[in-house]
């Protein structure tokens, strides 16, 4: 059988595309629409999906083949859809960027909630976000970090970090706890991480628990002085909780990490050697899919 086969398939919005009979006739296939962050299922490894055009595709089974995206100039605001020159925080058009709670410093910074002094941008964006359960956990990539993050974004928080460990450590009410238990817990973490490390697959050997306890027992005075302020039960020690290992789908880390930019470079190709974090890492270079949140793609592997 030679020569290309054209197949058509029609898509539902949101369902997942099984590529393994378009490989079975040895086709490959092709499809446009604005990316979004990769979606991640922790499995034995990691199961990657990237949302293009409302459509899922699995992207795992194309590790070990030539994939390519092609940046077609246009990038539509993650939120509101409208066209911008700039993507502001991963994907926004500048008003969004501006005016959107989920945008505010107190996002990265959530010990700058700012919610009390009655100036949130969306108090019931706030109130359902910020004023939930959040985890402070210890993540290790090639080093170990401090981090928070929502009850329902475990463990996808950890897997967009490339964290091959993470431990909960402490669950607290609310958003502005966490911050504030991150920051006492920082100063005792050297919180070195880099992602070209991560990228490479350099890994730390610090044991999670040991650390854990360690942070415990040196912040005991401050953490009794949160508890004073905000009550009994603002902060709960998760003391059995296990360390929960990540393994990612890939095959060849790269000796040297190179970045493609869609800005610079419309067309990036290779061979996908694997994903880890937010990035496909090619033969040619890694591709951070986050940062690219509404470019319009054309993807073909
Ligand atoms: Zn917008």
């Amino acid at each position: 059988m030679g020569g290309k086969i054209r197949l058509s398939v029609n898509f539902t919005a949101g369902e997942c595309v099984c590529l393994e009979s378009l490989f079975a006739y040895n086709t490959r296939m092709k499809i446009t629409g604005n990316i979004a962050k990769l979606k991640t299922t922790l499995e034995t490894p990691v199961k990657y999906q990237l949302p293009i055009a409302d459509q899922l595709i699995d992207l795992n089974p194309f590790i070990g083949k030539t994939v390519r995206l092609q940046y077609d100039g246009v990038i539509n605001c993650v939120s509101c859809g409208r066209k911008t020159k700039k993507s502001f925080q991963q994907g926004y058009c500048y008003p969004c960027f501006q005016s959107l709670p989920e945008c505010d410093s107190c996002i990265i910074k959530p010990e700058l909630c700012h919610y009390h002094e009655g100036t949130c941008r969306d108090s019931a964006w706030g109130e359902q976000h910020c004023f939930q359960d959040h985890v402070v956990y210890l993540s290790k990539t090639s080093g170990v970090k401090v981090g928070i993050t929502r009850q329902p974004n475990v463990p996808s928080r950890w897997i967009d970090q490339g964290a091959i460990q993470a431990l909960p450590i402490f669950r607290v009410k609310d958003r502005l706890t966490s911050g504030k238990v991150e920051m006492i817990f920082k100063q005792h973490v050297a919180d070195k991480t880099a992602w070209q490390r991560m990228l490479k697959g350099e890994t730390s050997d610090a044991d999670l628990l040991a650390e854990r306890d360690r942070l415990h027992a040196e912040c005991q005075s401050e953490l009794s002085d949160i508890e004073k302020e905000l009550g009994d039960g603002a902060i709960q020690f998760l003391a059995n909780d296990q360390v929960i290992d990540i393994e990612y789908p890939v095959i060849t880390y790269p000796e040297k990490v190179k970045s493609f930019n869609f800005d610079k470079t419309p067309v990036v190709e290779g061979e996908l050697q694997g994903i880890k974090g937010q990035y496909l890492i090619l033969d040619s270079g890694v591709l951070n899919i986050r940062k690219f949140s509404g470019y319009l793609i054309s993807f073909e592997g």
